[in-house]
């Protein structure tokens, strides 16, 4: 491995499992409006503040074998999980886009896609922090593509926001229930800015489908809340990844058709 490729890895696993960390935080306080900086985290069993020491990303758990420091209680295996698939989403994107921008912006669009998934399926919850940040900062990445790409983004933010917002209305005129939450509506809004409007109409064709064939038998057996959130996070993260060739496959196959 050349020294170049060892460095991308390397950095990329460090912004990950620090962006992992912080996203935990986010996971955990945000779907119960707590604020992230205060209090510093604490053991819920003895209240014992974590110091920096016992707070490093994966090492910190796997030295204490999953225990608290001061009174032992088992902590969720959940936390290094979370930081090691992050630093692995920074590693893909680095190793896939190489040490660009178009990178980061892949890494941040997929860490932010990632707690959506996580809040909505346990709370059916998509906070606006990760909406209303992540539409921030993909607006901000794509002045990497110049005035153009900026107008690009802007375009597919309004799109994705007016779409889920006309499907909300319409879904409410004709089932007489929400059938959209307005976290979804803001989620597709960031969702827009970081893959145009083409790809909002992607994400959620792909994310009906997916929704569709993974959810419809579960519902049959039992009624219950769809997280829709969790689909379109995976359909915007296939987006991200293969809109172009989706695309152009789509249009070969009408062409052929
Ligand atoms: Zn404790």
């Amino acid at each position: 491995m050349d020294g170049e490729v060892a460095f991308a890895i390397l950095g990329a696993a460090g912004f990950g499992l620090a962006f992992g960390s912080f996203l935990n935080v986010c996971i955990l306080r945000l779907p119960h409006d707590r604020s992230l900086l205060k209090p510093p985290s604490s053991c819920p069993q003895c209240g014992h503040l974590i110091g920096w020491l016992d707070n490093i990303p994966v090492a910190s758990w796997v030295l204490l074998r999953g225990r608290c420091r001061w009174c032992q209680a088992p902590i969720s295996a959940q936390y290094p999980l979370i930081e090691a698939v992050v630093a692995l989403l920074w590693i893909l994107s680095a190793l896939y886009y190489g040490l660009t921008l178009h990178a980061l912006a892949a890494a941040l669009f997929a860490t932010i896609l990632l707690g959506i998934a996580i809040t909505d399926a346990r709370h059916y919850i998509i906070p606006d922090e990760f909406s209303f940040g992540g539409l921030a900062i993909g607006l901000l990445l794509s002045l990497r593509l110049g005035g153009q790409g900026f107008l690009d983004a802007m375009l597919g933010a309004a799109v994705g926001f007016g779409l889920l917002y006309a499907v909300a209305v319409i879904g409410k005129w004709m089932f007489k229930e929400e059938a959209m939450g307005g976290g979804d509506i803001k989620m597709m809004a960031m969702v827009g800015a970081f893959v145009g409007w083409k790809g909002v109409l992607l994400t959620v064709f792909l994310g009906a489908l997916i929704g569709t064939v993974v959810f419809v038998p579960l519902t049959l057996k039992k009624k219950r809340l769809v997280p829709f959130g969790v689909f379109l996070a995976i359909g915007a993260a296939v987006t991200f990844v293969a809109q172009d060739a989706i695309l152009s496959w789509y249009r070969r196959f009408l062409s052929i058709g």
